[in-house]
């Protein structure tokens, strides 16, 4: 047999993939094009939170994790930086409802680590294995202004993707993107095994 060329694999997926990642790049700022993505966002000033710039602003970024949802099936949160607000808030999808979260501050983080692939609409398709401490204590505003806390501990379904979302969110806050925490770049990956995060696991640092 002569030689034949090779071809990658999972190329109709990758299709989709890449078409959705040129659809949600319309509305969210990726990695490179804006700096405020990797500097520190400002505080939401919370006397100004009923003001009609704030109720717009919170009703538009609720919107986005819609319409990215309704792209491309998945998307648990999104921070206001995303979209070009510098901003520290962030909604994050629960099947109950959407949660806003103003100007979160964790309080307390478990010792225990765990690995993720996780992926970043700022960074789509890019699929980033992310250690993250495995529960925290995290305190925020809600949109009425009214402190709430949040405790990630208790491992139901929801509590552990709110704690990899909150981690993930409150870390755009700062200006931080997943892929700045991998410790060996070559664990980087781009999404296109259709099977990949329903083979993913959450998995112990030791
Ligand atoms: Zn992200």
């Amino acid at each position: 047999m002569s030689w034949q060329a090779k071809k990658p694999p999972f190329v109709e997926h990758k299709k989709k993939i890449l078409r959705n990642s040129a659809k949600v790049s319309k509305f969210i700022f990726q990695i490179g094009e804006y700096s405020a993505l990797r500097k520190p966002s400002r505080k939401v000033p919370l006397d100004k939170l009923k003001s009609a710039d704030y109720i717009k602003k919170f009703k538009h970024l609720k919107a986005c994790l819609l319409k990215y949802r309704r792209i491309t099936g998945y998307g648990r949160g999104i921070t206001a930086v995303q979209i070009g607000i510098p901003e520290r808030f962030s909604i994050i999808y629960t099947p109950e409802k959407l949660i806003i979260i103003i100007n979160p501050k964790i309080i307390k983080k478990s010792s225990k680590l765990l690995i993720y692939p996780e992926g970043c609409m700022s960074a789509s398709p890019i699929i980033a294995p992310t250690i993250r401490p495995a529960w925290i204590d995290f305190e925020y505003f809600d949109e009425d202004g009214k402190k709430q806390f949040w405790n990630t501990k208790d491992d139901s379904e929801l509590n552990r993707m709110m704690n990899r979302v909150s981690q993930h969110e409150i870390d755009h806050m700062d200006g931080v993107i997943n892929i700045d925490k991998i410790k060996n770049p070559k664990d980087l990956i781009l999404e296109s095994d259709p099977d990949f995060y329903s083979n993913a696991k959450f998995e112990e640092v030791g």
